[in-house]
């Protein structure tokens, strides 16, 4: 079921097994299998439905050193969180992301990739992907046609790899209708959690503090917390949450926010295809988006060029993802961008302060960008193309420096410290970047697809004005896993070290982020997770029941009875009589 937190009386106390804040990819995939499992769980989100300015504006924070935009439109505040904006490019991590390379610092996960496989293959279910198989010669035998096909790799140097798209699937809508009919789910919306209290030294957490910005209070108690705000927000609510320790929680050895990590993402250089490669479709980004000819088993998918993992060693860098982005006449100008956000607006995409009088406006001034650019657009004809870029994301390099922090002067609304982010993608992703697209240029020379004149080589400078400036919107690494408190805030079953019931779900996670999208892995991460919960609650209620309190994994400590006003004391037998239909009304 769904509560309008709006409604809830002041200092409501809500009592359930497992409390999850943040109703994104993770938290709704988590509560997914909770209720599969039958265990009670509440689900905080801090917005409603839809997106609104006000709920919006919590995200707001600043960029500090590299330009860097982390706010509008690259996070969504609302039920089903950035997947309400996400592109759907899905693929598991490769083998070796999860390993530790001597050149490169702080890289390994606790586990390799076997770990996650049955994982990664039960995502595409919830994603709405198509088959389990990421064998480029499986999707083009299956594809079948003339115009997408793969080229000749015969160096060894230079491998391909496929994504595949997710429709995309957007969580808040695609689930609601389950979640609202779950007797053992409910969500909170616009229940934003503010701080998360502990007891005994900070190592167990009691309860979270939930405000609505109508200024409603409620509290919710559980036996585990799992956190799943997204990669800025795990690190800042922890930071926040600093009652009882002065650095925040899980922070002890001074780890949250810290190792924060994107994937920097450029356009470089012009090739210029031979006859028989340029009506390829398979790798060209423009063409390959969703592209009904680029699709076999009810999925569209797409291409990518990478450097063997071989290579990668030799050259000691950083793994790396590299397209061909076709430009088409206009593109870049004002009409053109009007013209792209109106298309966005009709795909449903939030986009912050979007209105279409003034979009509108803008194209009718410019007619012939306007139109020149939507028709090449639509109908893609090679002849108008005029040129042909690398378009490539880098793998970050995990850097303690890189880092989220609280603002000491900028608050929201809520009184809670916005955050500061430094985001430094690091030297070892330029020397990538210049790298990848050399190694790459020579391959295509070689074998005959293409001449490619490169772009000055960018390692040792500062980054190029053509570096994104929302990265690729990926927020990873604030709260990295490693066996070790030392070197990681989580351990290798994403609890918070030291801390007997908190968990976190999502990329901040990530120790290392590969050059793939991370939504896949965040989704087969929080499968995993629901296990290890769902054994946890088990194997505690078992002590429970024996009578052997001493030695249950962690300890369930209700909020101080007089707190709690009688009338509004909750729990899942006794649920609060306030809900939002499924359908909103
Ligand atoms: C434009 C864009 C394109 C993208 N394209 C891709 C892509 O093609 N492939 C890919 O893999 N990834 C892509 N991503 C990234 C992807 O969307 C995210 O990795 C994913 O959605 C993260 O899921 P999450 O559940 O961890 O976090 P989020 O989606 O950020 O969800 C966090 C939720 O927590 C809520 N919340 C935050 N703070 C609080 C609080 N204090 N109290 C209560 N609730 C709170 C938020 O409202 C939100 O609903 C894209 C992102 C953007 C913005």
């Amino acid at each position: 079921m769904f509560v309008d937190t709006r409604r809830v009386e002041n200092g409501t106390v809500v009592e359930t097994d497992v409390c999850i804040i943040g109703g994104g990819v993770a938290g709704i995939t988590l509560a997914l299998e909770l209720e599969k499992q039958g265990i009670d769980a509440c689900l905080l989100e801090s917005g409603g439905f839809k997106a609104d300015d006000e709920t919006r504006d919590l995200y707001r924070g600043e960029g500090i050193g590299l330009p860097y935009h982390f706010s509008d439109g690259c996070r969504g505040r609302f039920f089903g969180g950035s997947s309400n904006c996400w592109g759907g490019w899905c693929r598991p991590l490769d083998p070796w992301d999860f390993e530790k390379r001597d050149w490169i610092a702080y890289s390994g996960w606790p586990f390799g990739l076997q770990v996650l496989a049955p994982y990664y293959e039960r995502t595409h279910a919830l994603l709405k992907l198509g088959p389990y198989n990421f064998d480029p010669a499986f999707w083009e035998a299956a594809i079948g046609r003339r115009d997408v096909r793969r080229v000749p790799l015969a160096s060894g140097k230079v491998r391909d790899t496929i994504s595949q798209f997710s429709p995309p699937a957007r969580f808040g809508k695609l689930y609601r209708d389950t979640l609202a009919r779950s007797r053992r789910i409910r969500t909170f919306l616009y229940a934003n959690v503010l701080n998360i209290d502990t007891t005994g030294s900070a190592r167990t957490v009691s309860r979270v503090h939930v405000v609505t910005l109508s200024g409603r209070t409620m509290y919710v108690s559980a036996k585990l917390f799992v956190l799943a705000t997204g990669g800025i927000e795990n690190a800042r609510l922890l930071l926040a949450s600093n009652k009882d320790q002065p650095a925040g929680l899980g922070n002890g050895n001074d780890l949250v926010g810290r190792f924060f990590m994107d994937h920097p993402r450029l356009q470089s250089g012009s090739i210029r295809f031979t006859k028989e490669w340029s009506r390829n479709k398979l790798y060209d980004i423009k063409y390959h988006y969703m592209n009904a000819a680029v699709a076999a088993h009810g999925t569209c998918i797409a291409s990518q060029l990478a450097l063997t993992p071989e290579v990668l060693k030799q050259e000691r860098l950083l793994n790396a993802r590299v397209w061909f982005a076709s430009v088409f006449p206009g593109e870049g100008s004002e009409g053109a961008q009007a013209l792209f956000r109106c298309k966005q607006a009709l795909l449903h995409k939030e986009q912050a302060g979007w209105k279409l009088s003034r979009d509108l406006f803008t194209m009718i001034s410019h007619p012939v960008h306007t139109v020149g650019y939507g028709y090449t657009r639509l109908f893609q004809p090679r002849s108008l193309i005029r040129d042909v870029k690398f378009q490539a994301i880098v793998e970050p390099e995990p850097d303690p420096n890189s880092r989220v922090t609280l603002s000491s002067s900028q608050r929201d609304r809520l009184g809670m410290s916005r955050v500061e982010v430094d985001w430094r993608p690091g030297k070892l992703a330029q020397r990538t970047f210049d790298r990848t697209f050399a190694i790459l240029a020579e391959e295509m020379q070689r074998t005959g697809i293409a001449k490619v004149v490169l772009d000055p080589p960018i390692e040792g400078g500062e980054w190029p004005s053509s570096l994104e400036k929302e990265g690729t919107w990926h927020h990873m690494g604030t709260t990295r896993m490693h066996d070790s408190p030392k070197q990681g805030v989580v351990d290798r079953d994403c609890k918070v070290h030291g801390m007997t019931n908190l968990y976190i779900a999502g990329s901040s996670v990530f120790p290392t982020a590969g050059a793939n999208f991370p939504t896949i892995t965040i989704a087969a991460l929080t499968l995993r997770l629901s296990e290890h919960i769902a054994k946890e609650l088990r194997s505690a209620s078992a002590c429970f029941s024996k009578g052997a309190l001493i030695g249950a994994n962690f300890q369930h400590s209700p909020a101080p009875v007089d707190e709690q006003p009688v009338s509004a004391k909750t729990s899942s037998t006794a649920q609060p009589n306030f809900f939002v239909p499924a359908n909103g009304k």
